[in-house]
């Protein structure tokens, strides 16, 4: 172990960032899904006529984006619904990038599905394309939790499509779940230890698991405002946080960073760690965001705007801010402690220019008094406390 790798729970270690950390990934936006469900905020559209324009102005955005001289090592396909679309032009669509840009050959490949759209043709497509990670969306193994979360699929179509992902060779899969949802205390924590169980009799590779939140303007928000219906308060919501990861840290779970869970270092998302690390991006398709070390842009999030600015060859861009130092420094703070592997030290000094041990040291000793955060090998780390109110550490 070197002085820049700490031990983790999983056994592995966590390590400072190394130069195939910060190779650019590539998140391709599908904005389509079949109907909507309540809590959602993401941007899609319930229109699939509007698949054939779209998937032609993204081959356009494509071209427009070229010379973009770096190669990828992470390609990550999300939306939206990707599996809404054919096994043929999943296929095509994966040809187009591997064709528009330079993949590393072991750069990771992700695509998300949901339940109840995947076939055994869809996962085949996916296989040949070259899709080495799936990441599917079961939210619950419970019935009536998913049909409070208006999703379409029910809790037997999540098992059978795991299952066939398994058959279809994938070795690599995600599970995201939510917890949180509103009913009697007891009852409501049952449902979810029973769907954590589930979920781990599977042995995925990667977990991620989200408390259940109602953003403005969507379904739940109105349901929650028109109703008695109250989600779990903050204690609630802190006992679902600290036994999840308990149990999955019990599993063999690596909690690497607030809602997500790996087995072991490998199996992490490569793709979202460039989040939160400051690792450039590009993002392709309506409402996808790009990042290139300093400036953020993000495209209309509207497929009609989108469609209009490509068909006259303008790329769709609605805006973008170029980051001050003061916004770096916060944002890395912000995402460094939402990870289990925290800051290192030495490396945020030289990149945002701040000693956190020489100017924030008062605010950390109290902090470590709290248990809260650690520092250890020259990191500054949360502990799971620390991780169950990671945006409250970033104020220091
Ligand atoms: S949660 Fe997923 S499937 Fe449901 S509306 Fe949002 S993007 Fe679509």
């Amino acid at each position: 172990m070197d002085a820049g790798s700490i031990p983790n729970p999983a056994g592995d270690t966590f390590q400072r960032s190394r130069k195939s950390d910060e190779l650019p990934g590539l998140y391709v936006h599908i904005p389509f899904c079949l109907s909507k469900c309540v809590y959602c905020d993401f941007y899609s559209s319930t229109d699939l006529t509007l698949i054939p324009d779209f998937l032609a102005a993204l081959r356009r955005e494509m071209s427009l984006n070229k010379d973009f001289k770096r190669a990828f090592d992470t390609v990550y396909i999300g939306g939206g619904t990707p599996s809404v679309l054919t096994p043929a032009d999943l296929e095509r669509l994966i040809g187009d990038i591997l064709t528009a840009f330079t993949i590393a050959p072991d750069a990771e490949i992700t695509v998300e599905a949901n339940p109840g759209d995947m076939t055994a043709r869809r996962l085949a497509a996916l296989r040949r394309a070259g899709v080495n990670r799936l990441n599917i969306g079961c939210q619950s193994f419970d019935d009536d939790a998913l049909a409070f979360l208006g999703r379409r699929h029910h809790a037997r179509q999540a098992v059978e499509t795991i299952r066939m992902t398994r058959d279809s060779g994938f070795n690599n899969l995600g599970i995201d779940l939510i917890y949180g949802l509103p009913g009697p205390p007891g009852g409501a924590f049952a449902i979810w230890l029973a769907t954590l169980r589930t979920a781990l009799s599977f042995h995925p590779e990667h977990l991620s698991c989200y408390q259940l939140t109602v953003e403005t303007n969507t379904p739940l928000a109105d349901i929650c405002r028109k109703s008695d219906i109250a989600l779990p308060d903050r204690d609630i919501q802190a006992r679902y946080f600290s036994r999840t990861a308990e149990i999955l840290e019990e599993a063999g779970y690596l909690h690497y960073e607030v809602s997500n869970f790996a087995l072991g270092n490998r199996f992490r998302s490569r793709h979202n760690s460039k989040y939160w690390n400051h690792t450039p991006y590009l993002g392709l398709g309506p409402a996808a965001h790009s990042f290139d070390g300093r400036q953020r842009r993000w495209n209309h999030r509207s497929v009609a705007t989108y469609l209009k600015d490509l068909a006259t060859g303008k790329p769709p861009v609605a805006d973008s801010e170029l980051l001050s130092d003061e916004q770096m420094r916060l944002e890395a703070l912000f995402l460094g402690l939402r990870t289990r592997r925290g800051i290192h030290l030495g490396d945020f000094k030289r990149r945002y220019g701040q000693d956190l041990l020489a100017e924030k040291g008062d605010i950390l000793r109290k902090l470590m008094e709290d248990a809260l955060v650690e520092v250890r090998n020259g990191f500054l780390m949360p502990t799971r406390a620390g991780m169950a109110v990671a945006d409250s550490l970033a104020l220091i």
